[in-house]
């Protein structure tokens, strides 16, 4: 169809690639558009979740280039084939095609349909369609060895495989549209036969990520929409306020600086009397000293100056400083400036420069740190309004959890989560309540929670949410409160319970962490901190930063995956990151390697070494 890509042509209201991706995406994990032109028009028909990319060797050299290049690019074991221009394809394509490899135990499961030939007296015969195939992406090293030979033929390659053919009926799936009159063929049934919905997935081929998890910034949404600041406040001594989070606005009761003072050492003067163009200098007389703290009194003159020192009032009259290392002093009264030493007003700080009477001099959110302390102090003020603590309970689930100083018996751990949990509860500000240990028993469980819900603002549990762990936890969690429990597109971390729960006049937010040590910080960090601050008022947002990681990392797309990183600077002083090593969700000791997480993003794939990637730091200044 002329210069223009098939894949891009309008159909029923789209693009021919949109209608394929719309039929593909509910079979895989992810899909990736290969495209040798045209290729940000690709990404706009596509989606900005999908990857686009050209062959990886030039040339334009066909169907098998492609394959190469999406087995390369392929982060699941399995790749799934479809061409752009054939809108049809079958919805259970990935799931036939699967059950055949696995059946077979096949590299590579094809499409097949029977045609009928015409011209052969109307014979049918087996259409085999190798560009409808579903392969293992470990075929690459056979892929890249055929084609270093020069062959370009799917089918040549095909010869050297376990090849599994299945057989479809509907023959017309597999049709590819060709021609404008096909195209315009097709448009026009629309009007009686809209394209039918793309079938939900039927199977999970491996590699697939899970189509009803939930994304992970979907449920911070949520989270954030259903959380609102608690009420309550005090009023503290300002030192007493380190790390709060301020109720209300400081409105600043006087100027800072409360007047017109000297930025340095030097002479205050009239700026009327510097040189002027094609005067070399002059000399102005030296009439008294104005210090910090003691201010000089007198209005100089025309030709006078006052020597002064930084900080020092400005004295009436004067509008400039000159620094006392471009003055030539003549004895102790008078001083010679030079043509062009400085301009007229320089050196001199205004009265409320810093801070204007009247104006907001912190907004209520801020987190009291050292700064705000100190500006707070510039003003005058001694006492301020916080929010009042929050108050957390927290309590670890499990049989096998031994506390500190138990024996650690066969197949026990000791429970790590609490210190972790405290750790990271008290940083934030909280009054943390620790309740121990709860036995994988509902009646306890519900005690706990219910104990909780009378002395906490909010309670953060850690282990028994996955779909392993006894049903129970969310009857028990759900029959006290209106609690949500998400399966999360996310690693570490997949469940989390949220919401809230009631007991007598009581209640609390509860965010039901998963049990892994590692799996708790992450979601600690990605969930509940952030409602957390919500919930004290605090304005903190999370500081992201962007650093080129060192290494590949392989990552599937249509999750979030957090790795521990460490961040550092290389040689020219720019930010890099390296992965800690092991990622398992229960490795603590990559925890504590680590400076950072590696954010690596819902619909990213995997990264080569060079990229930048997002990372949140742990530490910073404050
Ligand atoms: P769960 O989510 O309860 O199935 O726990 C998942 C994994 O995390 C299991 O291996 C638990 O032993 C472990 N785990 C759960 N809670 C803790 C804890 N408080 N400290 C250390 N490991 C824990
Ligand atoms: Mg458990």
């Amino acid at each position: 169809m002329g210069r223009v890509d098939k894949g891009l042509q309008p159909f029923r209201g789209a693009t021919l690639v949109a209608h394929v991706l719309q039929r593909l995406s509910p079979q895989v994990a992810s899909v990736a558009v290969n495209a040798n032109r045209n290729l940000p028009q690709y990404q706009a028909a596509a989606g900005a979740t999908a990857v686009v990319m050209p062959d990886r060797i030039g040339g334009f050299e066909g169907p098998l280039a492609g394959l190469q290049t999406g087995l390369q690019y392929c982060p699941t074991e399995l790749l799934l084939t479809a061409p752009c221009d054939s809108p049809f394809l079958p919805a259970d394509l990935a799931e036939r095609l699967y059950a055949a490899l696995q059946a077979e135990d096949a590299d590579l499961a094809v499409a097949v349909t029977m045609e009928v030939d015409e011209h052969q007296g109307g014979e049918p015969y087996r259409q085999m369609h190798p560009v409808f195939s579903l392969l293992k992406a470990s075929l690459l090293p056979q892929l890249d060895a055929y084609m270093a030979t020069g062959a370009r033929r799917m089918e040549g390659w095909f010869k050297s495989l376990r090849v599994a053919e299945v057989m479809f009926d509907d023959t017309d799936a597999f049709r590819n549209i060709n021609t404008l009159e096909e195209l315009q063929r097709h448009e026009r049934v629309q009007a009686t036969a809209p394209l039918a919905a793309a079938s939900p997935a039927a199977t999970t081929p491996a590699g697939r990520a899970d189509p009803d998890a939930l994304p992970v910034a979907e449920a911070q949404r949520l989270i954030h929409e259903r959380i609102v600041p608690i009420d309550s406040t005090e009023k503290l001594a300002l030192r007493s306020a380190l790390d709060r989070v301020l109720a209300e606005d400081i409105i600043s009761p006087i100027n800072v600086p409360a007047y017109d003072n000297s930025a340095m050492d030097g002479y205050a003067l009239r700026g009327a009397d510097l040189p002027g163009e094609g005067v070399a200098n002059v000399t102005l007389k030296v009439i008294g000293i104005a210090y910090a703290g003691r201010p000089f009194t007198q209005t100089p003159s025309a030709g006078e100056c006052v020597r002064i020192m930084t900080g020092a009032s400005i004295p009436t009259g004067c509008d400039s400083v000159l620094p006392q290392e471009l003055a030539t002093a003549i004895g102790e009264s008078s001083v010679t400036i030079a043509y062009g030493a400085i301009r007229s007003g320089a050196n001199r700080r205004f009265a409320g420069e810093d801070l204007k009477a009247g104006g907001v001099a912190l907004a209520r959110g801020k987190i009291m740190r050292p700064a705000e302390l100190g500006l707070v102090a510039s003003l005058g003020i001694a006492e301020v309004t916080v929010r009042s603590r929050l108050r957390v309970a927290f309590f670890s689930t499990g049989d096998e959890l031994r506390s500190l100083g138990d024996c650690l018996d066969d197949g026990c751990v000791y429970d790590s989560n609490r210190y972790t949990l405290f750790g990271m509860l008290t940083r934030l500000g909280c009054e943390v309540i620790d309740m121990g240990i709860v036995r994988d028993d509902p009646v306890a469980l519900e005690a706990a929670l219910r104990e909780a819900c009378n002395n906490a603002d909010a309670i953060i549990t850690s282990g028994g949410v996955s779909e392993g762990a006894a049903d129970y936890t969310r009857d028990i969690m759900s029959a006290i409160g209106n609690v949500a429990f998400w399966k999360l597109a996310m690693r570490p971390g997949r469940p989390l319970a949220f919401g809230q729960v009631r007991s007598g006049a009581g209640s609390a937010w509860l965010f039901g962490l998963p049990g892994n040590p590692v799996a708790v910080m992450v979601s600690f960090y990605m969930f509940a901190r952030p409602a957390l601050l919500r919930m004290m008022g605090a304005e903190a947002p999370q500081l992201v930063l962007q650093a080129r990681t060192t290494e590949a990392i392989r990552k599937r797309p249509g999750r979030t995956e957090y790795q521990r990183g460490i961040l550092s600077a290389n040689a020219v002083g720019q930010a890099q990151v390296r992965l800690t090593g092991a990622q398992g969700s229960g490795i603590l000791s990559s925890m504590t390697e680590a400076n950072c997480i590696v954010v690596l993003h819902d619909a990213q794939s995997s990264v080569a070494a060079g990229d930048m990637v997002d990372v949140l730091p742990f530490d910073g200044l404050a």
